[in-house]
Protein backbone atom coordinates (compact mmCIF):
# COMPACT_ATOMS: atom_id res chain seq x y z
CA UNK A 1 0.00 0.00 0.00
CA UNK A 2 1.15 3.15 -1.34
CA UNK A 3 1.32 6.30 1.76
CA UNK A 4 1.23 9.26 0.44
CA UNK A 5 0.65 12.86 2.13
CA UNK A 6 0.06 15.58 -0.22
CA UNK A 7 -1.57 16.24 -3.08
CA UNK A 8 0.35 16.47 -5.34
CA UNK A 9 1.83 12.88 -5.08
CA UNK A 10 -1.86 11.42 -4.46
CA UNK A 11 -2.81 13.83 -7.93
CA UNK A 12 0.55 12.52 -10.08
CA UNK A 13 -0.47 8.83 -8.75
CA UNK A 14 -4.34 8.34 -9.63
CA UNK A 15 -4.60 11.21 -12.66
CA UNK A 16 -2.68 8.92 -15.22
CA UNK A 17 -3.80 5.77 -13.51
CA UNK A 18 -6.65 4.81 -16.09
CA UNK A 19 -8.75 3.06 -13.56
CA UNK A 20 -11.93 2.98 -11.81
CA UNK A 21 -11.17 4.29 -8.17
CA UNK A 22 -13.35 3.75 -5.15
CA UNK A 23 -12.43 6.37 -2.27
CA UNK A 24 -13.13 5.78 1.90
CA UNK A 25 -12.65 8.61 3.78
CA UNK A 26 -11.78 8.20 7.61
CA UNK A 27 -10.93 9.54 10.43
CA UNK A 28 -9.20 6.40 11.73
CA UNK A 29 -8.91 4.33 14.64
CA UNK A 30 -10.48 2.06 12.33
CA UNK A 31 -12.23 -1.06 12.96
CA UNK A 32 -14.22 -3.70 11.20
CA UNK A 33 -16.96 -1.22 9.98
CA UNK A 34 -14.88 0.80 7.94
CA UNK A 35 -12.34 -1.92 6.79
CA UNK A 36 -16.45 -3.07 5.52
CA UNK A 37 -16.35 -0.30 3.34
CA UNK A 38 -12.96 -0.75 2.37
CA UNK A 39 -13.47 -4.66 1.01
CA UNK A 40 -16.66 -2.98 -0.65
CA UNK A 41 -14.73 -0.51 -3.02
CA UNK A 42 -12.30 -3.76 -3.37
CA UNK A 43 -14.94 -6.21 -4.87
CA UNK A 44 -16.20 -3.29 -7.30
CA UNK A 45 -13.03 -1.07 -8.42
CA UNK A 46 -9.83 -1.42 -9.65
CA UNK A 47 -7.94 1.24 -7.63
CA UNK A 48 -9.07 1.52 -3.63
CA UNK A 49 -7.96 4.92 -1.67
CA UNK A 50 -8.12 5.25 2.02
CA UNK A 51 -7.95 8.81 3.59
CA UNK A 52 -6.99 9.25 7.27
CA UNK A 53 -7.62 12.50 8.89
CA UNK A 54 -8.96 13.60 11.69
CA UNK A 55 -10.63 16.62 10.81
CA UNK A 56 -10.80 19.89 13.52
CA UNK A 57 -13.77 21.97 11.62
CA UNK A 58 -16.04 19.12 12.26
CA UNK A 59 -15.17 19.21 15.86
CA UNK A 60 -17.37 21.96 17.84
CA UNK A 61 -15.58 21.00 21.10
CA UNK A 62 -11.90 21.36 20.92
CA UNK A 63 -11.07 18.76 23.52
CA UNK A 64 -13.01 15.99 21.46
CA UNK A 65 -10.10 16.63 19.08
CA UNK A 66 -7.40 16.54 21.37
CA UNK A 67 -8.90 13.02 22.22
CA UNK A 68 -9.40 11.51 19.19
CA UNK A 69 -7.79 8.35 19.11
CA UNK A 70 -4.92 8.00 16.69
CA UNK A 71 -3.98 4.59 16.24
CA UNK A 72 -1.90 4.75 12.66
CA UNK A 73 0.32 1.78 12.79
CA UNK A 74 -2.54 -0.65 13.61
CA UNK A 75 -4.78 1.27 11.02
CA UNK A 76 -2.34 0.60 8.02
CA UNK A 77 -1.67 -2.79 9.08
CA UNK A 78 -5.93 -3.39 8.74
CA UNK A 79 -6.02 -1.10 5.54
CA UNK A 80 -3.20 -3.65 4.01
CA UNK A 81 -4.98 -6.75 5.27
CA UNK A 82 -8.41 -5.05 3.45
CA UNK A 83 -6.41 -5.10 -0.23
CA UNK A 84 -6.43 -0.94 0.06
CA UNK A 85 -3.97 0.30 -2.58
CA UNK A 86 -3.51 4.22 -1.62
CA UNK A 87 -3.73 5.55 1.87
CA UNK A 88 -3.67 9.51 1.74
CA UNK A 89 -2.14 10.50 5.21
CA UNK A 90 -2.02 14.61 4.48
CA UNK A 91 -1.62 17.20 7.23
CA UNK A 92 -3.86 19.66 8.50
CA UNK A 93 -2.24 22.55 6.40
CA UNK A 94 -2.69 20.47 2.66
CA UNK A 95 -6.43 20.04 3.87
CA UNK A 96 -6.90 23.85 4.73
CA UNK A 97 -4.10 26.04 3.26
CA UNK A 98 -5.80 29.20 4.56
CA UNK A 99 -8.57 30.39 6.79
CA UNK A 100 -11.13 30.87 3.70
CA UNK A 101 -10.48 27.09 3.13
CA UNK A 102 -12.25 25.80 6.33
CA UNK A 103 -15.30 27.55 5.54
CA UNK A 104 -18.24 25.71 3.63
CA UNK A 105 -20.59 27.90 1.78
CA UNK A 106 -23.05 25.07 1.50
CA UNK A 107 -26.49 25.93 2.68
CA UNK A 108 -27.16 22.40 4.55
CA UNK A 109 -31.09 23.86 5.30
CA UNK A 110 -32.67 21.03 7.45
CA UNK A 111 -29.97 19.02 7.65
CA UNK A 112 -28.10 21.86 9.76
CA UNK A 113 -30.82 21.88 12.29
CA UNK A 114 -32.14 18.48 13.31
CA UNK A 115 -31.07 15.38 15.28
CA UNK A 116 -27.03 15.72 15.45
CA UNK A 117 -26.76 19.16 13.93
CA UNK A 118 -28.70 20.46 16.99
CA UNK A 119 -26.30 19.62 19.14
CA UNK A 120 -23.12 20.01 17.51
CA UNK A 121 -23.60 23.09 15.84
CA UNK A 122 -21.28 23.41 12.71
CA UNK A 123 -20.54 19.76 12.61
CA UNK A 124 -22.04 19.00 9.14
CA UNK A 125 -20.11 22.44 7.95
CA UNK A 126 -16.97 20.89 8.86
CA UNK A 127 -17.69 17.30 7.45
CA UNK A 128 -19.27 19.27 3.81
CA UNK A 129 -15.97 21.08 3.33
CA UNK A 130 -13.74 17.89 4.22
CA UNK A 131 -15.77 15.74 2.19
CA UNK A 132 -15.71 18.35 -0.72
CA UNK A 133 -12.07 19.07 -0.45
CA UNK A 134 -11.50 15.14 -0.19
CA UNK A 135 -13.46 14.64 -3.52
CA UNK A 136 -12.06 17.85 -5.20
CA UNK A 137 -7.99 15.74 -4.54
CA UNK A 138 -9.02 12.61 -5.04
CA UNK A 139 -11.70 12.57 -7.75
CA UNK A 140 -13.36 9.31 -7.47
CA UNK A 141 -15.34 7.39 -9.32
CA UNK A 142 -17.05 5.86 -6.37
CA UNK A 143 -17.56 7.21 -2.84
CA UNK A 144 -18.02 4.61 0.24
CA UNK A 145 -19.93 5.82 3.42
CA UNK A 146 -21.38 4.36 6.13
CA UNK A 147 -25.41 4.13 6.88
CA UNK A 148 -24.60 4.19 10.42
CA UNK A 149 -23.80 8.09 10.01
CA UNK A 150 -27.62 8.21 8.59
CA UNK A 151 -27.16 12.50 8.37
CA UNK A 152 -23.81 12.39 7.54
CA UNK A 153 -24.73 10.26 4.79
CA UNK A 154 -27.36 12.65 3.37
CA UNK A 155 -25.09 15.65 4.00
CA UNK A 156 -22.75 14.14 1.65
CA UNK A 157 -24.97 13.38 -0.83
CA UNK A 158 -26.57 17.16 -1.12
CA UNK A 159 -22.75 18.14 -1.33
CA UNK A 160 -22.31 16.19 -4.24
CA UNK A 161 -25.82 17.50 -5.86
CA UNK A 162 -24.98 20.75 -5.16
CA UNK A 163 -21.90 20.51 -6.72
CA UNK A 164 -22.54 18.73 -9.17
CA UNK A 165 -20.49 16.09 -9.21
CA UNK A 166 -19.55 13.39 -11.15
CA UNK A 167 -19.21 10.55 -8.28
CA UNK A 168 -21.20 7.74 -6.95
CA UNK A 169 -21.91 7.64 -3.08
CA UNK A 170 -22.37 4.22 -2.25
CA UNK A 171 -23.90 3.23 0.80
CA UNK A 172 -22.99 0.58 3.41
CA UNK A 173 -24.64 -1.75 5.87
CA UNK A 174 -24.02 -1.10 9.92
CA UNK A 175 -21.64 -3.61 10.58
CA UNK A 176 -22.00 -4.82 14.18
CA UNK A 177 -20.40 -5.82 17.21
CA UNK A 178 -21.70 -9.40 18.79
CA UNK A 179 -24.76 -8.38 20.39
CA UNK A 180 -25.51 -6.00 18.06
CA UNK A 181 -24.27 -2.52 19.05
CA UNK A 182 -22.83 -0.55 16.02
CA UNK A 183 -19.58 -0.29 15.78
CA UNK A 184 -17.47 2.72 16.58
CA UNK A 185 -14.54 3.76 17.90
CA UNK A 186 -16.69 5.12 20.81
CA UNK A 187 -17.63 1.77 21.74
CA UNK A 188 -13.84 1.39 23.45
CA UNK A 189 -14.89 4.16 26.33
CA UNK A 190 -18.08 2.12 27.53
CA UNK A 191 -16.97 -0.69 30.18
CA UNK A 192 -19.01 -3.11 32.54
CA UNK A 193 -22.42 -2.16 32.72
CA UNK A 194 -22.47 0.76 30.47
CA UNK A 195 -21.46 -1.32 27.61
CA UNK A 196 -24.71 -4.07 28.77
CA UNK A 197 -27.14 -1.50 28.73
CA UNK A 198 -25.72 0.08 25.09
CA UNK A 199 -26.25 -3.36 24.15
CA UNK A 200 -30.17 -2.56 24.32
CA UNK A 201 -29.97 -0.12 21.91
CA UNK A 202 -29.98 -1.85 18.67
CA UNK A 203 -32.31 -4.26 20.07
CA UNK A 204 -34.85 -1.89 20.98
CA UNK A 205 -34.99 -0.15 16.95
CA UNK A 206 -34.87 -4.09 15.45
CA UNK A 207 -38.32 -4.29 17.71
CA UNK A 208 -40.14 -1.65 15.83
CA UNK A 209 -38.52 -2.97 12.46
CA UNK A 210 -40.27 -6.28 13.35
CA UNK A 211 -43.10 -4.93 14.23
CA UNK A 212 -43.71 -2.36 11.78
CA UNK A 213 -46.99 -2.81 9.85
CA UNK A 214 -48.46 -4.70 13.11
CA UNK A 215 -48.63 -2.06 15.46
CA UNK A 216 -49.10 2.10 14.50
CA UNK A 217 -45.70 3.54 14.06
CA UNK A 218 -45.79 6.50 16.76
CA UNK A 219 -46.73 3.77 19.27
CA UNK A 220 -43.77 1.27 18.35
CA UNK A 221 -41.39 5.03 18.23
CA UNK A 222 -42.75 5.47 21.89
CA UNK A 223 -42.09 1.95 23.59
CA UNK A 224 -39.00 1.88 22.76
CA UNK A 225 -37.98 5.51 23.86
CA UNK A 226 -39.83 4.45 27.17
CA UNK A 227 -38.12 1.07 27.14
CA UNK A 228 -34.64 2.75 26.93
CA UNK A 229 -35.21 5.49 29.25
CA UNK A 230 -36.53 3.18 31.59
CA UNK A 231 -32.52 2.22 32.24
CA UNK A 232 -30.85 4.44 34.77
CA UNK A 233 -27.80 4.22 32.59
CA UNK A 234 -29.22 5.24 29.25
CA UNK A 235 -30.72 8.77 28.40
CA UNK A 236 -32.48 9.25 24.51
CA UNK A 237 -31.15 12.05 23.10
CA UNK A 238 -33.46 11.29 20.12
CA UNK A 239 -35.60 8.60 18.57
CA UNK A 240 -37.85 9.49 15.38
CA UNK A 241 -39.15 8.02 12.43
CA UNK A 242 -38.04 9.73 9.48
CA UNK A 243 -37.72 10.48 5.81
CA UNK A 244 -34.96 8.49 4.62
CA UNK A 245 -34.14 10.88 1.99
CA UNK A 246 -35.12 14.26 3.90
CA UNK A 247 -34.78 13.15 7.54
CA UNK A 248 -38.10 15.26 7.88
CA UNK A 249 -40.29 13.32 10.78
CA UNK A 250 -42.64 10.59 9.16
CA UNK A 251 -46.49 10.08 10.70
CA UNK A 252 -47.00 6.19 9.11
CA UNK A 253 -45.26 3.96 6.84
CA UNK A 254 -47.28 5.76 3.86
CA UNK A 255 -45.78 9.32 4.20
CA UNK A 256 -42.03 8.39 2.76
CA UNK A 257 -40.40 5.66 0.06
CA UNK A 258 -38.20 4.87 2.86
CA UNK A 259 -38.75 5.36 6.68
CA UNK A 260 -35.99 5.18 8.74
CA UNK A 261 -36.01 5.21 12.53
CA UNK A 262 -32.72 7.44 13.40
CA UNK A 263 -31.72 7.58 16.97
CA UNK A 264 -28.92 8.55 19.69
CA UNK A 265 -28.20 7.94 23.06
CA UNK A 266 -25.76 8.92 25.72
CA UNK A 267 -24.50 6.35 28.05
CA UNK A 268 -21.81 7.50 30.47
CA UNK A 269 -21.39 10.21 28.56
CA UNK A 270 -20.59 8.04 25.31
CA UNK A 271 -23.01 9.61 22.26
CA UNK A 272 -24.07 6.36 20.19
CA UNK A 273 -25.93 6.99 17.00
CA UNK A 274 -28.14 3.91 14.97
CA UNK A 275 -30.79 3.51 12.94
CA UNK A 276 -32.77 0.97 11.66
CA UNK A 277 -34.11 0.89 7.41
CA UNK A 278 -38.10 -0.04 8.22
CA UNK A 279 -39.23 -0.12 4.69
P1 LIG B 1 -15.29 7.89 10.70
O1 LIG B 1 -13.86 7.50 10.67
O2 LIG B 1 -15.95 7.67 12.01
O3 LIG B 1 -15.52 9.28 10.15
O4 LIG B 1 -16.04 6.89 9.70
C1 LIG B 1 -15.60 6.71 8.39
C2 LIG B 1 -16.67 5.99 7.60
O5 LIG B 1 -16.91 4.71 8.19
C3 LIG B 1 -18.02 6.73 7.58
O6 LIG B 1 -18.56 6.65 6.27
C4 LIG B 1 -18.83 5.95 8.58
O7 LIG B 1 -20.22 6.02 8.34
C5 LIG B 1 -18.30 4.54 8.35
N1 LIG B 1 -18.59 3.70 9.51
C6 LIG B 1 -18.32 3.96 10.82
N2 LIG B 1 -18.79 2.98 11.61
C7 LIG B 1 -19.37 2.06 10.80
C8 LIG B 1 -20.04 0.81 11.02
N3 LIG B 1 -20.22 0.32 12.23
N4 LIG B 1 -20.50 0.14 9.93
C9 LIG B 1 -20.33 0.65 8.68
N5 LIG B 1 -19.72 1.82 8.40
C10 LIG B 1 -19.24 2.52 9.45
Amino acid sequence: MLVLKTINHIQNHLSNSGKTVGFVPTMGALHQGHISLIEKARNECELVVASIFVNPTQFNVKADLDKYPITIEADMDKLIAAGCDVLFLPEVEEIYPTEESRISHLDLGYLNEAYEAAARPGHFDGVAIVVKRLLDIVRPDKLYMGQKDFQQFLVVRKLIEAYNMKVDLVRCPIVREPDGLAMSSRNVRLTGDFRTAAGEFNKQLFRIKENTGKVPLSELVAAATEKLNSNPLISVSYLDAVDGQTLLPVQQMTDADEVAVVAAIDVDGVHLLDNVIIS
